[in-house]
């Protein structure tokens, strides 16, 4: 027996599944998960002394890839100065900064802990605003686990075929309306019927928790126009997207300015860090300033705020961003090339460092079409990936994720490692 296996035998008597988040536990793709011993650059090392080239990378905080240099040297540096204050201090404030240069539409930021506490506040704050409690999500989308969100949410919840979580009362998801990704005449339906009661629209900009869905270009402008004309609050989730498929995130690539934006993952560059931000006159009504109650004890905390800090500096060096994604959309061009030559129908596509691939004919515009995917095969591709020592996100419906630590011979190995993969999904 592996020793990850020992373990996750061990993990299953003390933590529910094995795991402390549920797709970890390999649920959809069989198997059981590797335990990780160590990281560094694109590489991954499991108790056993496997080595794997990943593509998860954290679930997408680490664009540097695993212990950069200059991250760790941050942690370092800040952690040696003590590392909770519950206190102001100086590295909150400068992270805040480089968000707002990064991102013109956050005005104005509050850090918290996680993408999850950072979606929870931003509709809060979005209900207070308008005094309105209907909020609008598309199916497919995964904006954390609070109980408004838990309806129609992609990630673990797709992953697992969740309906909607036992937990949640009814009254609160009755105040989650849903509609298809990408369809501007459903959207406009209900706006049509509860207009003037809807407090906010909820979108990530790129779903990245269906898989990868790109937006068709009339979808954002037709939100931003149908939120302006009726009263309701525009959010763009950029936990996954920030900072990820552009300088700016997804508001730069698409050019629509949100009313509030989320953050995580990059922001914290593998810290635990969220946050939530935007228009001047919507964060004045934040406590202190205002009367929507948000807090946290290790919120703005000084060693993940500088992990923060070193990781967007580093992103901001020279053709950082262009050189990601073109070594992405090789890595996606490989695995379509490879499909088309063995006869598998592959929709793949890109978005910067952030991709996905369906094995189906697509086009894939929203949640139904990607169910329609084929799981099995997946689930056969990524096993044999890992064997092949690539380690894609196990479950059909995640997003993958190229870092600056993955070399161009690196994506070549992949690509063709992926290829003996897929040979190996046929004559079934
Ligand atoms: C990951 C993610 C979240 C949740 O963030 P956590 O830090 O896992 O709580 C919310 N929204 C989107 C779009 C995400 O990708």
């Amino acid at each position: 027996m592996s020793r990850s296996a020992d373990l996750f035998d061990r993990a299953r008597a003390v933590l529910p599944g094995g795991v402390n988040s549920p797709v970890r536990a390999f649920r959809a793709v069989g198997g059981t998960p590797f335990f990780v011993a160590r990281a560094a650059g694109a590489r991954l090392t499991d108790v056993d002394g496997k080595i794997y080239i990943d593509y998860v990378c954290s679930w997408g905080p680490l664009i540097l890839g695993h212990a950069h240099p200059a991250v760790l040297d941050a942690i370092r540096a800040a952690a040696e100065k003590g590392w909770s204050y519950g206190a102001p201090c100086e590295a909150e404030l400068e992270l805040a900064e480089v968000v707002r240069r990064r991102m013109p539409s956050v005005e104005m930021v509050r850090f918290v802990n996680s993408g999850t506490e950072a979606t929870m506040a931003a509709i809060r704050l979005a209900r207070a605003a308008t005094g309105r409690s209907v909020i609008l999500k598309f199916d497919g989308c995964y904006h954390g686990h609070a109980d408004s969100f838990l309806v129609k949410a992609g990630s673990g919840v797709a992953t697992l075929g969740l309906p909607d979580s036992p937990g949640v009362p009814a009254a609160f998801a009755s105040l989650t309306l849903t509609a298809p990704f990408n369809d501007v005449a459903a959207a406009e339906g209900v706006f049509q019927r509860h207009g003037d009661e809807l407090a906010a629209v909820i979108v990530e900009p790129f779903v990245g928790n269906a898989g990868f869905i790109a937006p068709e270009p009339d979808f954002h402008p037709a939100l931003r126009a149908l939120c302006d004309r009726h009263g309701a609050l525009l959010i763009f989730d950029e936990v996954m997207t920030g900072f990820r498929v552009a300088p700016g995130g997804a508001q730069q690539r698409l050019g629509i300015r949100p009313d509030l934006t989320t953050l995580g993952k990059i922001v914290g560059g593998g810290m635990p860090v969220g946050a939530y931000g935007g228009r001047v006159d919507l964060m004045g009504l934040i406590a202190p300033e205002g009367p929507v109650y948000q807090a946290g004890t290790l919120s703005g905390n000084p060693v993940a705020m500088a992990a923060g800090l070193a990781t967007l500096r580093e992103t901001e060096r020279p053709g950082f961003y262009e050189t990601l994604e073109r070594r992405t959309a090789r890595l996606v061009a490989g695995i379509g090339d490879a499909a088309s030559r063995h006869g598998v129908p592959v929709t793949a596509g890109h978005a910067g460092s952030m991709w996905g691939a369906y094995f189906a004919a697509g086009p894939v515009r929203n949640f139904s079409q990607a169910r329609n995917s084929d799981a099995a095969r997946f689930a056969r591709w990524h096993r044999a990936a890992l064997a092949r020592g690539v380690f894609l996100a196990p479950s059909a419906f995640e997003a993958g994720f190229v870092s600056s630590a993955h070399t161009d011979a690196d994506i070549d190995h992949t690509i063709e490692q992926l290829d003996g993969a897929l040979v190996e999904t046929l004559d079934r």
